[in-house]
């Protein structure tokens, strides 16, 4: 299985792949440029170059995340900013030979649901408009904090057809945010899977996001856990990363990390909780 974790780029997209190596990842996350921040990046096309050709060598797959402020469903004053900001992160995923980018579902606050989807749509068909690449737009599960977009399946695969694009659209499947939107309760995998495949989700489904929850399932609340110390029990996450449609895909951990527990150890405990898969 592909086991990885989000990854620095403070020795630039080879170095976040040279690390990657190194630790055992054969998937990694990274921040095409500052996550906090929708300000353009003139990038190293060269490193770019140099992280897809050592990437390719070594088989392993790689991921961008895009700035927190990346708000699909923004208003007038920050929509430019979005669309940009996005397309930026489009042009180095693709030079760094990533399968894309990953953005969260749109928050909105106002009065009309409907509105907030709407915007989304906009934004995506004018960046998808500007965009010829081969990295995709992934869009990632929301948990419900704040407002109540971007929770459910049914609601990813909606937005993805009513693109003008869906073509250039995949989506992120973070495990944290399913369990505290109430979607994925540790029990009903099955259920959920039998849902996602009735709906056509898993057939755009590019990588998924392998955290655990501080807090319980359906508390809205987004707080990564590791995988052996959250609320959802570990024999349920791994039957997850076991089951058919999530064991091809890159697993990226974003659970916290430190001196005594790092995502070495994180991604060796993996390994060998799942020695008949890795
Ligand atoms: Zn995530």
């Amino acid at each position: 299985m592909r086991f990885g974790c989000h990854i620095s780029t403070k020795n630039g997209y080879l170095g976040a792949a040279r690390t990657a190596k190194a630790i055992g990842a054969a998937a990694f996350q990274y921040f095409p440029k500052n996550p906090r921040s929708l300000r353009i990046k003139k990038f190293d096309h060269r490193d770019a170059e140099r992280c897809a050709a050592f990437c390719a060598e070594h088989h392993i797959a790689s991921i961008g995340h895009s700035a927190y402020g990346c708000n699909l469903s923004t208003d007038q004053h920050q929509r430019q900013a979005v669309i940009d900001c996005l397309l930026n992160d489009l042009d180095i995923t693709n030079a760094c030979g990533s399968i894309g980018t990953v953005v969260h579902f749109g928050a909105y606050h106002g009065d009309d649901p409907l509105e907030g989807y709407k915007r989304m749509i906009d934004t995506l068909n004018e960046i998808l408009f500007k965009w010829d690449g081969d990295s995709f737009i992934l869009i990632e599960n929301n948990a419900g904090k704040g407002d109540q977009m971007g929770l459910t399946l049914e609601e990813l695969v909606k937005i993805r057809e009513l693109t003008e694009r869906p073509e250039k659209i995949g989506f992120c499947f973070d495990t944290c945010h399913a369990f505290a939107a109430g979607l994925w309760t540790g029990t009903n995998w099955t259920e959920v899977m039998d849902k996602g495949k009735e709906i056509g989700y898993f057939q755009h489904l590019k990588v998924v996001h392998l955290n655990n929850s501080v807090y319980p399932a359906g508390s809205r609340r987004d707080r990564h856990a590791n995988l052996k110390s959250g609320q959802i029990k570990l024999e349920h996450l791994l039957e997850f990363c076991a089951s058919e449609v999530i064991r091809e895909l890159p697993l990226i951990l974003e659970t916290p990390s430190s001196d005594s527990y790092s995502h070495i150890h994180e991604i060796n405990d993996l390994k060998s909780w799942m020695p008949q898969t890795s």
